[in-house]
């Protein structure tokens, strides 16, 4: 067979039959802190990096470089490293980045912890994020300096449901001898590869829809191997670049950050995340079906009162939904509006199917109310500006729809 394999076939298979596995048709978990070596020399070349192999679990491990591969290639990027949850993926790639001084340009709707990370805790080393409008394009470009080091946004904002325009900030990074790194958990690449639209590094939580099980935390950070850091902008990366040439940036993220700050992915959870992915294309097909249907419901029912989700038509983003996700869904996150905090809490405990807890891209339907949960501790005043106390955000599962909805209609009953 000479064609290229489609995405769902090689989110199974991709990469098994490279390894001699005794025919396993998944990779083994190593569960090995270390691996020994015959002769003290071969550990040796080992460690300076002559002879590939593994040493210690820290630095790499089998398991988790079958995930590295299969993700970078799942990505359309050259390399990646996996990493123990999404967080530990979005703080390596941005620290490879930055220095004392340095500043940053990054979305102004963003994950929350990453909001957290960006804002408060990035300046105790001295760096600045400026945070653009990641739909106003005047606005990203009105805010990079000479000493901006990336671009960074989501594919998906959240709780905004917004889509920015990769191909137009790509360029615009690129104009200006910077790269774009994108968060593309919310679209996932079966919706979305930032990569092919001219993203140069893209980061995920795995924990979401690559496993969709709910059973691991990991991270990945995937290079696209196309930016030049050959220039003045990045004379730090010299030693990299010299070593790995359009590679610079992964290696250098794991040779420093990954390895010292010790970052590591369990080999257990790249296990489950493979599992995972064996079903990413059916759950996908249905996660965007359902989701379609559910925000419909939703809706036309007369206890709800608005319904942010990129599918409808009407939505500011549907267009830029339908060009950027190539007319394969809109995702499965929506945000969803009750009278107010009260009736919101009505809704959440009078669901018996539907879970209230704080994840999403999962296969099971979840919501959450962001307000007093997830944004609790913030500021009064930056809580108000994130989150709204009528607002429930929602995570369309792949049960039957309706199951989904049926819970939906009880529950808004006692509303
Ligand atoms: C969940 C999430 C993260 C963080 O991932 P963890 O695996 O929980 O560390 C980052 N970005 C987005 C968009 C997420 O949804």
């Amino acid at each position: 067979m000479n064609q290229p394999l489609h995405f769902d076939t090689r989110a199974i298979h991709e990469g098994i039959k490279n390894h001699d596995w005794e025919g396993a048709t998944l990779p083994p978990i190593f569960q090995t802190a270390a691996h020994f070596h015959s002769t003290a020399a071969d550990l040796g070349r080992t460690f300076s990096g002559e002879r590939p192999d593994h040493i210690y679990m820290r630095l790499t491990n089998p398991t988790n470089r079958f995930l590295e591969e299969r993700l970078a290639s799942l990505e359309s990027g050259r390399a990646a490293v996996v990493t123990a949850s999404g967080m530990a993926a979005i703080s390596n790639a941005c620290m490879t980045l930055l220095r004392a001084g340095d500043e940053f340009l990054a979305s102004s709707s963003l994950f929350m912890s990453t909001y957290a990370l960006f804002t408060n805790i990035f300046k105790k080393y001295g760096i600045t994020v400026r945070l653009a409008d990641p739909l106003n394009l005047n606005n990203i470009a009105a805010q990079i300096t000479d000493k901006t080091r990336f671009i960074y946004m989501e594919t998906i904002t959240n709780p905004g449901m917004e889509i920015p325009d990769l191909k137009q900030i790509a360029n615009l990074a690129h104009e200006n001898h910077i790269p774009l790194m994108v968060d593309n958990t919310l679209a996932s690449p079966w919706l979305c590869r930032p990569i092919e639209l001219g993203a140069d590094i893209v980061v995920h939580s795995t924990t979401k829809y690559f496993s969709g099980h709910g059973a691991a935390l990991g991270g990945v950070v995937v290079d696209a191997g196309h930016f030049d850091w050959d220039t003045d902008r990045f004379s730090d990366f010299a030693p990299f670049v010299k070593q790995k040439g359009r590679l610079a940036f992964i290696h250098r993220l794991f040779k420093e950050h990954h390895v010292n700050f010790g970052t590591t992915a369990a080999p257990f959870h790249s296990f489950l995340t493979v599992l995972g992915l064996s079903t990413m294309g059916v759950r996908m097909e249905r996660h965007m079906t359902n989701a379609v249907q559910a925000a419909t419901f939703l809706r036309e029912h007369p206890k709800v009162t608005w319904v942010n989700f990129v599918g409808f038509s009407d939505h500011p983003c549907h267009e830029m939904a339908k060009k950027q996700f190539a007319g394969k869904g809109f995702g499965t996150m929506l945000t969803f509006g009750l009278a107010d905090q009260d009736a919101c809490f009505r809704l959440v405990d009078h669901l018996s199917l539907i879970l209230n807890l704080a994840n999403l891209g999962d296969c099971k339907t979840l919501i959450i109310h962001p307000y007093s949960s997830q944004y609790v501790s913030f500021p009064q005043e930056l809580k108000d500006r994130l989150a709204d106390p009528c607002l429930l955000r929602f995570s369309v599962g792949i049960e039957h729809i309706d199951d989904i909805c049926g819970d939906l209609s009880a529950a808004l009953e006692t509303v």
